[in-house]
């Protein structure tokens, strides 16, 4: 792997990938699986309790600079900033909206579910 930091600055065309976090290793950030309550690296071995596992972001973009094309992947805590939160704490707040949706509606909830997704 290149660990040379290279910049570059290019107009973004296009997001690749639609899910872009994923529950990560915290001993080598490989994408963990998540099987009932625990997780399981299938990179290194490493295990632990589903409810612990951390979040990456991974970010996979069409990008333009020049002329030229370029498909790229950003990773990692350099998209806090971007995003204004961690990959962790995004994937809490998607989880818990997506637990309001799941609700099931009723004529006197209605009302009130609509409201909450507006908020989404
Ligand atoms: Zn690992």
């Amino acid at each position: 792997m290149n660990r040379r930091r290279k910049f570059l600055l290019a107009s973004v065309l296009a997001l690749q990938n639609s899910s872009f976090i994923y529950p990560s290793c915290q001993k080598c950030f490989s994408r963990i699986i998540l099987v009932s309550k625990r997780s399981n690296c299938p990179k290194c071995g490493s295990t632990g309790e589903a409810e612990n596992a951390i979040y990456r972001y991974k970010l996979s973009l069409k990008v333009a600079e020049s002329n030229k094309l370029f498909g790229i992947t950003v990773f990692g805590s350099c998209l806090d900033a971007f995003f204004g939160l961690t990959a962790t704490d995004l994937h809490r707040i998607l989880k818990t909206s997506m637990e309001k949706i799941q609700v099931p509606v009723t004529s006197q909830t209605s009302a009130q579910t609509t409201r909450e997704l507006k908020h989404l």
